[in-house]
C-alpha cells in the first residue's frame, strides 16, 4: 500500500512535480503551502494531471498551531519539506527573514513531526552548501561552506537534522542537494512560475523568448571553461521529482538516512543552454555579454554516483527536453493556458 506524505511547499515548483511522481508510484500526498510563491490554481492543475483531487492546507510552516491540527488530521508516513525562501541575492538583503522562514520553519516542522511520532523526513537542500568548490564533479563529502545567508540557512538545517538524528535514532532523514532544476512537466500545466522577475538562467531566457526582455545578459565570457561562460549541472525537474521518490522509498524501506546530490554529472554552459532553448523556440534569441555576476562560480557540477549507488537514481532527461518543456510551459502560460 502506498504511503501518505506531507509536502510542505507542495504547490511550488519542485513540490508540485514531486506530487505527480508520488502519485504515479502509488503514494498520496497532502500539500501545505502559503502560496507566497505559487499560483492558487496549482492544486487544480495537479488534479487534472493525476486524475484525483488534491488536499491542500493553506498556511505557514512556522505556524505551530496549524501544524498540530494538520498532524492530528492526517496519519503521515513521511514528510518532504520544500517550503522555504530560495533567492540567493534576496537573502543577502533579508538575512533575518531567510533564517526565520528556513530555519525556524524546519525546527517547527520537525518538532511537530516528533510530537506526532513521524520521523521520516526528506529535506530540500542545495549545491550552494559547497560554496566555491575546490574541484568538480563535487562529491557529497566535499567541504561545506556558506557564502550567502541562503546557503547558511540550508547548511544550518542540514546540521540541525544531523544533530537531531544523532540524539534520537528514530529520525530517518534524506538530505537532497539539488543542482540546477529546470524544465516543466510534459503536460505543460505546471512548471517554474516565479512570482517575481526571474534571476535564474532558464526562466530569464523564457522572458526573452516571450519578448518581455530585450536580451539575455550572459554574465561573463572569460571564465576558465571551454566557451568562457559558466558551467552548471542542469537537471530536469521531473528527474528531480523522481529523486525525491527514491529517497522517500529508501526511508520507507528502513534503509536509513542519507545525503545525496541530485544532478546529472554533466556541465552545460550558458551559451549551450541558450542554443538548446533556441532549438526549442525555433529561432535565434538576442543575447549580449555582460560583466560577471557577483558571487558566481565558474563550474558547479555534481558527482551523481552516490545517488546511483544508494538510491538507484539516475537523471535521464536531456538539455533539449528541459528547454522544450520549459518553453511549452511558459508559452502556454503567457496565452492564459
Ligand atoms: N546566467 C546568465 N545570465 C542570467 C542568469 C544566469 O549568464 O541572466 C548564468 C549564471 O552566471 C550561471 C548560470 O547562468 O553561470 C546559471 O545561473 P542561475 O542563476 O540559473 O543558477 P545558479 O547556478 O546561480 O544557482
Amino acid at each position: 500500500m502506498g504511503a501518505t506524505v506531507l509536502l510542505t511547499g507542495g504547490a511550488g515548483y519542485i513540490g508540485s512535480h514531486t506530487l505527480v511522481a508520488l502519485r504515479a508510484a502509488g503514494h498520496d500526498a497532502v500539500l501545505l503551502d502559503d502560496f507566497s510563491n505559487a499560483r492558487g490554481d496549482v492544486p487544480d492543475r495537479l488534479a487534472r494531471i493525476t486524475g484525483a483531487p488534491v488536499t491542500v492546507w493553506r498556511g505557514d510552516v512556522r505556524d505551530r498551531a496549524l501544524l498540530a491540527r494538520l498532524f492530528a488530521a492526517h496519519r503521515f508516513d513521511a514528510v518532504i519539506h520544500f517550503a522555504a525562501l530560495k533567492a540567493v541575492g534576496e537573502s543577502v538583503e533579508r538575512p533575518l527573514d531567510y533564517i526565520d522562514v528556513n530555519v525556524t520553519g524546519l525546527v517547527a516542522l520537525a518538532q511537530a513531526m516528533r510530537a506526532a511520532g513521524v520521523f521520516r523526513l526528506v529535506f530540500s537542500s542545495t549545491a550552494t552548501v559547497y560554496g566555491t568548490p575546490e574541484a568538480w564533479p563535487i562529491p557529497e563529502d566535499a567541504a561545506l561552506r556558506h557564502e550567502s545567508p541562503y546557503a547558511f540557512t540550508k547548511l544550518t538545517c542540514e546540521e540541525a537534522l544531523r544533530q537531531a538524528a544523532a540524539a534520537d535514532p528514530r529520525w530517518q532523514v534524506g538530505i537532497l542537494r539539488y543542482f540546477n532544476p529546470v524544465g516543466a512537466h510534459e503536460s505543460a500545466l505546471i512548471g517554474e512560475d516565479p512570482q517575481q522577475p526571474p534571476n535564474n538562467l532558464v526562466p530569464y531566457i523564457g522572458e526573452v523568448a516571450l519578448g518581455r526582455r530585450p536580451a539575455l545578459r550572459v554574465f561573463g565570457n572569460d571564465w576558465p571553461t571551454p566557451d568562457g561562460t559558466g558551467l552548471r549541472d542542469y537537471i530536469h525537474v521531473e528527474d528531480l521529482a523522481e529523486g525525491h521518490l527514491r529517497s522517500l522509498e529508501h526511508l520507507l524501506a528502513g534503509r536509513g538516512g542519507h545525503v545525496v546530490n541530485l544532478g546529472t554529472g554533466q556541465g552545460t554552459s550558458v551559451l549551450e543552454m541558450l542554443a538548446a532553448y533556441e532549438r526549442a523556440v525555433g529561432r535565434a534569441l538576442p543575447h549580449e555579454i555582460a560583466p560577471r555576476r557577483p558571487g558566481d562560480v565558474a563550474v558547479l557540477v555534481a558527482d551523481p554516483s552516490r545517488a546511483a549507488a544508494l538510491l538507484g537514481f539516475r537523471a535521464r532527461r536531456t538539455i533539449d527536453a528541459m528547454c522544450a518543456s520549459a518553453w511549452a510551459f511558459v508559452s502556454r502560460r503567457a496565452t492564459g493556458g
